[in-house]
């Protein structure tokens, strides 16, 4: 029998471990946290320090005695629960609640590999008593939000509703975004292009400027008409060349990935939602079987800030970009990638654990998507340590009198980085058809004072565009950029804000639903100090001080609760309940009827309520698919998100997560029995 017990979260990390520890280890999963705080009741004493009152999660209690019989006859316990907060509170609930008085260790690792875990294992310690201060911190505050709020969004609203502290920041994000998206003129504009070519090759292929300046100001034309009477100007002038401008541009391989930027490309890239990928990143670290017995992980940890990268896989990657790339693309020094001031130097970038193991050769053991974020974040690596791209930009002043035309192209001389990862992850929608668009442009070589032949005018019509919706990929990235959110977290705020339908995911954008907007009208208008971005950032951060031993938890707690209080009480005092008329009468009783929300979604009831109970669905207008059926298409929600339901359920069981025109989009969560 085994000496030493490990604890690791799930079964597949624990075969991944078991096969390189050997016999001596016996590892058990277990499942996530232990203890919480309690269901019912708020479990924090507001008036004490904001003590927390943990207990054991009633369906865990059984997980609890195994694990204790378990630990009989054990000389070490080691806690080998992920390399985070989380990680390390839940190891310490374990240490406290299960094997109060053994000796228990602590060992973390970034990535399961038998040196990093080997390494781990001679390097056991006692636990981050401020890491455990942090996450407690967090789990203290995000209880009094959520057990504050959701009894007034009852109040206002409808039962059954909640709003959590970062959550709510999201969702702000999201409804302001579609207000600007509302309000937005747009406003007409004209662009003139010329096709020129060198005089005395007329008709060969030209190349195109674009109008600039006019009397060396920046060119603004509003109309057709202005636009036809410039054209009409210019078809007599000489085209002459004014200046030729060539410059080396280098772009910069983008850092490997941390998990922003991987929810990001994968976005971007895969077209993967962010709990999508980091579902698959976890499969990927935890071990996958690959034909070796039992499972291997294949990359580091997927839940980082930190673009650092150990010394050995840095000598491992630069050893095969010199190898299979060729030595001019390795630059003379690793490229070295500045952490964000927050992050966490101890960890590591998202990477793979080998270089060796190429994703070609893991085809037959992946499936497609597993494949295709191995792929990702092995390119992404090998990018982040290859010689920047080099191009060659050309920029010709083109004059016709008070006109200035400007060409601009650019070709690529040393693709460096770009041989291994398609673009950089910075380069945005627009700035990369401009791109495209200079990349195609061949401008013949010109000379100053050169005269140019006129081949055509291409005047076109344009309008300014209101700013995007968010996406998975632009809504992180807003988030990073306004401090809020952490690797933990980006994933879920997303998630939930979905599975409660206050945002609705259409073809990869995020749009509010109406009780979106209503929570968050309600929330803006009664917590302007706590649903607010530099608040939640600050407190972000401050969390942070936290586990760095720099501040204590109760301080944190204090600075959110007071503002938070000041709100809640004038809330409590003065929310009533919101009536939302219709011209619509009951057919039982006349009364008009009023909109409701209830558990499954919106519906109208009469406001002659309770003596008249008469209710209706509203429905979409949009026919239920089902042959013979003759229902109607109905919003609704569930635990599980939103959905499209019958109008004849519980006759007809029709459920889509997109009315059936519409055949993309994708929500979180399934529709799948969500009526039950
Ligand atoms: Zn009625
Ligand atoms: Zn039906």
């Amino acid at each position: 029998m085994s000496d030493n017990l490990v604890i690791v979260e799930s079964p597949t990390k624990a075969k991944t471990i078991t096969r390189i520890l050997g016999d001596d280890f016996r590892v058990v999963p277990s499942m996530g946290h232990i203890i919480d705080l309690p269901a019912k009741k708020l479990g924090v004493d507001v008036e004490d320090e904001f003590k927390p009152t943990y207990t054991v999660i009633p369906s865990r209690k059984k997980l609890l005695a195994q694990l204790k019989k378990e630990a009989k006859g054990k000389k070490n316990i080691y806690i080998a629960t992920d390399p985070d907060r989380e990680g390390e509170a839940i190891g310490w609930q374990i240490k406290e609640k299960v094997f109060k008085g053994k000796n228990v260790l602590r060992v973390s690792f970034h990535e399961i590999t038998p040196h990093a875990v080997k390494e781990a294992f001679k390097n056991a310690r006692e636990f981050d008593i401020r890491m455990i201060e942090a996450q407690v911190g967090r789990r203290v505050l995000d209880r009094l939000v959520g057990y504050f709020l959701s009894p007034l969004l009852w109040k206002k609203i409808a039962r059954g509703l909640s709003a959590g502290r970062v959550q709510s920041v999201g969702l702000r994000l999201i409804v302001e975004r579609e207000r600007q998206i509302q309000g937005f003129v747009p406003s007409e504009y004209w662009e003139i292009a010329a096709e020129l070519s060198k005089a005395g090759v007329a008709g060969e292929s030209g190349f195109r400027a674009k109008l600039d300046k006019i009397d060396g100001r920046k060119a603004e034309v509003k109309s057709e008409a202005e636009a036809g009477r410039i054209c009409d100007l210019l078809k007599g002038r000489e085209f002459k060349v004014q200046e030729v401008r060539k410059t080396e541009k280098k772009r910069y391989p983008p850092a490997p990935f941390i998990t922003s930027t991987m929810q990001q490309e994968a976005f971007n890239k895969l077209k993967f939602n962010a709990s999508k990928t980091m579902l698959i990143a976890q499969q990927l670290y935890e071990g996958i079987d690959i034909g070796e017995d039992n499972p291997v992980g294949l990359i580091t940890y997927m839940r980082t800030d930190s673009p650092n990268v150990s010394v050995e896989a840095i000598a491992e990657v630069r050893e095969h970009i010199g190898r299979s790339f060729g030595k001019n693309f390795l630059p003379e020094k690793p490229n070295v990638f500045k952490a964000k001031k927050s992050a966490q130097e101890a960890h590591e970038a998202v990477r793979p654990s080998y270089v060796g193991r190429f994703p070609e050769s893991l085809k037959g053991f992946l499936d497609r998507d597993q494949f295709r974020l191995y792929e990702l974040i092995y390119n992404r690596f090998l990018a982040s340590q290859m010689k920047p791209a080099e191009f060659l930009a050309t920029a010709v002043d083109i004059a016709a009198g008070e006109y200035l035309f400007l060409a601009s192209g650019s070709h690529l001389i040393f693709e460096g980085f770009l041989s291994a990862y398609s673009k950089n992850d910075s380069v945005e929608k627009e700035e990369e058809e401009e791109e495209k668009e200079k990349n195609e442009n061949q401008i013949p070589p010109l000379a100053q004072g050169e005269m140019l032949f006129l081949n055509n005018l291409l005047p076109s019509q344009h309008f300014t565009k209101p700013p995007a919706r968010f996406s998975d990929s632009s809504l992180i990235k807003a988030l990073e950029e306004e401090g809020i959110g952490r690797p933990s977290t980006y994933a879920p705020i997303i998630s939930t804000i979905i599975l409660r339908d206050y945002v609705r995911r259409i073809k990869g954008y995020l749009y509010p639903s109406e009780l979106g907007f209503k929570v968050n009208d309600m929330l803006v208008e009664y917590f302007p100090k706590v649903i607010n971005l530099s608040f939640t950032a600050s407190i972000e951060e401050k969390l942070d001080e936290v586990e760095e031993g720099r501040l204590e938890r109760v301080k944190v707690l204090q600075e959110f609760y007071l503002p938070f209080k000041e709100n809640l009480d004038f809330a409590q005092a003065n929310i009533v309940k919101e009536v939302i008329t219709t011209d619509q009468v009951c057919d039982k009783c006349g009364k008009p009827m009023i909109v409701k929300w209830g558990r499954r979604g919106k519906f109208l009831s009469c406001s002659g309520f309770p003596e008249c109970k008469n209710s209706k669905s509203i429905t979409t207008g949009v026919k239920c698919p089902i042959e013979n059926c003759g229902g109607e298409l109905i919003e609704r929600h569930s635990r599980r998100g939103f959905f499209y339901g019958c109008s004849n359920f519980p006759k007809c069981t029709f459920t889509s997560r997109n009315l059936p025109e519409d055949k993309e989009g994708g929500q979180e969560g399934g529709p799948e029995n969500a009526q039950s």
